[in-house]
């Protein structure tokens, strides 16, 4: 690969590469047959526009018109936060001195305090990039760029979620479950109705495909949004979920924790009402992540083991972003495990980067 220009240079040139868009054109194919079906082969028809008004069936009309407005109102959302997903950047390190790895670092020098170290005591550092590495950052190799507080990078949105885009990718996940539960939902009278009825052929296909898409569409992410949820909840990272998960660490043991509600607001925003909208983002630098909120754990100069670990759980989030799993790549959590602690002792000089899962 080569290895041309700054990071920022190699990032804003990530869509040069047309078979790694596939995933957002699939996910973009998706919305469209859906909204089609829906609004064509479903919500137009209740609307009864061919007949004269007279004749309508006005409850059946009435109900069209509001599934119509509810559903376009969510979808433009939806579409909003996907483009939010894909065109903000996650966040990087600043180009300030004090990130800078071959700036003098006098003692008077400002330097920023971080909680996650090497195992000698030093400041974490990315070869790639030649910069200090803040709490919960980590090189993504698919965006060639460090990511602040990096969640996975997620190849649906050919982005890496991180500190600056969490939000957008949060809010994607809840206006896609609510509009694929309110099309299984609102579509299914449409689709008996059909099966039961002289229709031609291609409608009643169409309609059984939508119905089919969507609520298989619908068990997914709302599992994938829970689990969001959930991490939320307990300041983790996907990236620091899986780090737990190979540690076999208490997933209530964050150092980063700052109660349910200020848990919440790191990723959604400081004003509770402005939460379910794409707008309010968080208000910090990303790369201050210690204060007298948050818990301090008493490990927090990790072994070499567990620099290990955090590697490889960089490695297993990648591959966490809704089955994309890499061909021939590590499958279980007790092969990484194994690896993490035969390969410990190289662990410094090794990669402590963000391997991409290949589609
Ligand atoms: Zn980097
Ligand atoms: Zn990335």
């Amino acid at each position: 690969m080569n290895r041309i220009g700054s990071p920022h240079e190699q990032y804003e040139s990530r869509f040069g590469e047309l078979s790694k868009v596939l995933p957002v054109l699939f996910v973009l194919s998706l919305v469209v047959v859906l909204y089609i079906v829906f609004v064509f082969l479903h919500g137009i028809p209740l609307l009864q526009l061919d007949i004269p008004e007279s004749s309508r069936n006005q409850a059946q009309a009435n109900a069209g018109f509001w599934q119509l407005v509810v559903f376009h109102a969510d979808t433009l959302l939806l579409m909003y936060c996907f483009i939010g997903c894909i065109v903000v950047h996650p966040g990087t390190i600043p180009d300030t001195p004090e990130w800078q790895l071959n700036q003098d670092q006098s003692p008077g020098a400002k330097r920023l305090s971080t909680v996650e170290t090497k195992h000698t005591g030093e400041r974490r550092h990315c070869k790639w990039c030649m910069k200090y590495k803040p709490d919960r950052c980590h090189h993504c190799r698919v965006c060639n760029s460090c990511i602040l507080r990096m969640d996975h990078h997620c190849p649906w949105i050919y982005n890496c979620v991180g500190y600056r885009n969490h939000k957008y990718f949060f809010l994607l996940l809840l206006y896609s479950c609510i509009d694929l539960h309110f099309i299984v939902f609102t579509m299914y009278g449409t689709t008996d109705h059909a099966t039961k009825t002289d229709v031609p052929f291609s409608f009643l296909f169409l309609l059984i495909f939508g119905e089919t898409l969507a609520s298989f569409l619908a068990v997914l992410v709302t599992v994938f949004f829970l689990f969001h949820i959930w991490l939320m909840n307990k300041a983790m990272s996907t990236i620091e979920f899986c780090e737990k998960s190979l540690k076999k660490a208490d997933y209530d043991s964050s150092v980063y924790n700052k109660g349910c509600y200020g848990n919440l607001c790191e990723v959604m925003g400081p004003n509770p009402l402005l939460w379910l909208l794409p707008i309010s983002f968080p208000d910090g630098s990303g790369v201050q992540w210690v204060d007298e909120q948050t818990r301090l754990a008493s490990t927090s100069s990790p072994s070499a083991t567990q620099r290990r670990i955090s590697a490889l759980a960089t490695d297993a989030a990648a591959r966490t972003s809704l089955g994309f799993t890499g061909g021939g790549s590590k499958t279980t959590v007790e092969d990484i495990i194994t690896e993490a602690e035969s390969g410990a002792e190289s662990s410094q000089a090794g990669r402590s980067d963000a391997k991409p899962s290949e589609p």
